[in-house]
């Protein structure tokens, strides 16, 4: 691992990207994980780096839910396994959810290490290595565990892909992702879309986790049912203009409200008028 300075402006950015690396060397993590990256980086970027208030509140609605749901599963794939594998077994444990390997780019080999990664990080059982083509999708995407996610009610898929996440909604799961870009189809498909870095949504979730357990059922059926999705993304896509707002304002000054220039004005006030004869012109000669 590259040595990268605590002092550096960007020292938590640099740090994951060298865990997906690292990921990729020991055959955790595909190496279209590192593009998937890039592009979770890049929205980070837009959002400001730091849990906006909308990824809050589905925070607490996915929290809620993993609590409420009778089997609920994490799904892990190798950028989940790199990036947040304390995070995601502490979640496991504290809400009772089943963890699934559940890989795009599969091979048995990764399966198996990845499984032995999160035993690593404290997890009792990992699913992934039996798993059959039980999903309405082509080829090896198609492949979950029958008592894991095929059987599951609530399922939390952090970094999923937008046909995954279609087919596991199309089978009346309810569905929970942690995706970065709010446009994305997963973000779109997913039942309760928490746009947040993974690292931080998992941390907060954890966090959030001993309060909503001294609440009733009916308490936390009544924040699920207050929940609005499209509301959370709306709420995501506003504080990304908001903070590219800022951002413009800190580096160009404030926008001034642009002045015409007098004699454009002056040629715009003549073509109007000019505009207004024909029309008189025009509605005369339909008359006669
Ligand atoms: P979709 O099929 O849903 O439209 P996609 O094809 O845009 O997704 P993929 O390449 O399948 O995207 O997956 C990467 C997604 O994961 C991106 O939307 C990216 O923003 C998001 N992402 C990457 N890293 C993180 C992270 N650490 N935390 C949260 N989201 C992330």
């Amino acid at each position: 691992m590259t040595e990268i300075p605590k002092s550096h402006p960007r020292y938590e950015s640099l740090m994951t990207r060298e865990k997906i690396t690292e990921g990729v060397e020991k055959g955790l993590t595909a190496l279209q994980g590192l593009i998937a990256q890039g592009r979770g980086e890049a929205f980070d970027y837009l959002i400001g780096e730091k849990t906006i208030e909308s990824a809050h509140y589905s925070e607490v609605a996915a929290a809620a839910l993993l609590l409420l749901a009778e089997k609920p599963v994490i799904s892990v794939n190798g950028n989940a396994a790199v990036l947040a594998p304390s995070e995601l077994v502490t979640l496991s444990q504290l809400t009772n959810a089943k963890l699934e390997v559940n890989l795009f780019h599969r091979t048995e080999e990764r399966v198996g290490k990845i499984v032995e990664e999160l035993k690593k990080h404290g997890a009792d059982v990992v699913l992934g290595e039996n798993a059959e083509s039980l999903l309405p999708l082509d080829h090896d995407r198609s492949k979950a565990e029958r008592d894991g996610i095929y059987s599951a009610d609530v399922i939390f898929v952090p970094l999923e892909d937008g046909d995954r996440c279609e087919a596991l909604a199309n089978m009346k799961k309810l569905v929970i992702a942690v995706d970065l870009n709010p446009l994305s189809r997963t973000s779109q498909t997913a039942h309760i879309s928490i746009v947040d870095n993974l690292t931080r949504a998992a941390a907060n979730m954890i966090e959030l986790i001993p309060d909503l357990k001294s609440m009733t059922e009916d308490e936390l059926w009544d924040i699920i049912d207050a929940y609005d999705n499209s509301m959370a993304l709306i709420g995501a896509i506003e504080e990304i203009k908001e903070h590219l707002t800022q951002k413009q304002d800190e580096l160009f000054g404030p926008e001034e409200e642009p002045q015409p220039d007098p004699k454009v004005a002056a040629a715009m006030q003549r073509r109007s008028e000019v505009a207004s004869r024909v029309m008189i012109r025009g509605g005369d000669l339909m008359m006669e």
